[in-house]
C-alpha cells in the first residue's frame, strides 16, 4: 500500500512513534527514524522493520526544536531516500506542574519540542512534498489540547497549537495533494504515561472502553489517516471514549 514512500517518523525510538513506525513499516513504507538520542532503541526499531517487512530504514539524531539540525536532517533523508511522501510529527515531551509552580522554562520546553518542532518538519518537508507531488502530514495533538488538562498548561497549549498549525497546512497545502490531518490520543501507556498508573489515574478510571490504550491504536489511525487521500484538516479522537 505505501511501497515506493519513505516516511519520516519524529520520536520513533519508543512508544507511539516506534509503532507507527512499524506499522507504516508493514504497509511497505521505507522508514527514517528522527530522534534527540535513544540511538540503541532507534537501532533496533530499524532493524525489526528491516528484516520483519524487508523496507529501508534508517536512524538520524536531531532535536525537531532545532530549525538548522531538522533542515539539514530533512536534506539527508531526502538524499538517502527516495520519495519521501510522510511525516508523521510524534517527538513530544512533558514538563507537567500546575501553572502557578511552572516556570519559564518548562513553558518554553514543552512549546519547542511538541509545537515548534512540528513546524520546523513541516516548512523543511513541504517543498519535498510539493516536488514529490503527494504529502501526507500527521500530527500527533492530545486529548489534553482539546479539553485542558490541570498540571499541563505547558503541553496543552503546545498540543492546541498542533490543531490550529493542522488545519492551516491543511488548508494551505490542499491544492497541491499534500493532505494535515491531526490525532488526539487519550490515555496510552507508553513511558510518557509511566508513572501514571490506569488505576490510580481519574482519567483513565473514567475511559468508556474501560482500558488504557495502546502504542498500536494510535499506529492504526495514523496508517489510516497517511493512505486516506480524500481526508484533511480532522482531529481524529483515539482516546477510547474519553472526549464524549
Ligand atoms: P515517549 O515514550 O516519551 O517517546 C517520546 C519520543 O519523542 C522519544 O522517541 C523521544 O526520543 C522523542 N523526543 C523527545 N524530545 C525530542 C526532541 N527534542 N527531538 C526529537 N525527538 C524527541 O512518548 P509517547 O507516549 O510515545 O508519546 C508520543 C507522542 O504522543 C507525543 O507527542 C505525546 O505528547 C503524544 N501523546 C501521548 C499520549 C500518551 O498517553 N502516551 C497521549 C496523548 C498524546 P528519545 O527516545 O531519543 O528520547
Amino acid at each position: 500500500m505505501l511501497k515506493g514512500n519513505t516516511a519520516i517518523v519524529t520520536g520513533g525510538s519508543r512508544g507511539i512513534g516506534a509503532a507507527i513506525a512499524k506499522k507504516l513499516a508493514s504497509l511497505g513504507a521505507d522508514v527514517a527514524l528522527l530522534d534527540i538520542g535513544n540511538e540503541d532503541q532507534a537501532a533496533l526499531v530499524c532493524e525489526y522493520c528491516r528484516t520483519e517487512y524487508g523496507v529501508k530504514a534508517a536512524y538520524y539524531s536531531c532535536n525537531v526544536a532545532d530549525f538548522e539540525q531538522t533542515k539539514e536532517v530533512v536534506k539527508q533523508v531526502s538524499s538517502d531516500f527516495e520519495n519521501v511522501t510522510v511525516l508523521v510529527n510524534n517527538a513530544g515531551i512533558t514538563r507537567d506542574g500546575l501553572l502557578m509552580m511552572m516556570n519559564e522554562k518548562q513553558f518554553d520546553d514543552v512549546i519547542s519540542v511538541n509545537l515548534k518542532g512540528a513546524f520546523n518538519m513541516i516548512k523543511h518537508c513541504s517543498r519535498m512534498f510539493m516536488k514529490n507531488k503527494c504529502g501526507r502530514i500527521v500530527n500527533i495533538s492530545s486529548v489534553s489540547g482539546l479539553n485542558g488538562n490541570p498540571g499541563q498548561a505547558n503541553y496543552s497549549a503546545s498540543k492546541a497549537g498542533l490543531v490550529g498549525l493542522t488545519k492551516t497546512v491543511a488548508k494551505e497545502f490542499a491544492s497541491k495533494n499534500i493532505t494535515c490531518n491531526a490525532i488526539a490520543p487519550g490515555f496510552i501507556a507508553t513511558e510518557m504515561t509511566a508513572e501514571i498508573s490506569a488505576e490510580n489515574n481519574p482519567m483513565a478510571a473514567a475511559i468508556p472502553l474501560g482500558r488504557a490504550g495502546t502504542p498500536e491504536d494510535i499506529a492504526g489511525a495514523a496508517a489510516f489517516l497517511v493512505t486516506a487521500p480524500y481526508v484533511t484538516g480532522v482531529v481524529l479522537r483515539v482516546d477510547g471514549g474519553l472526549g464524549m
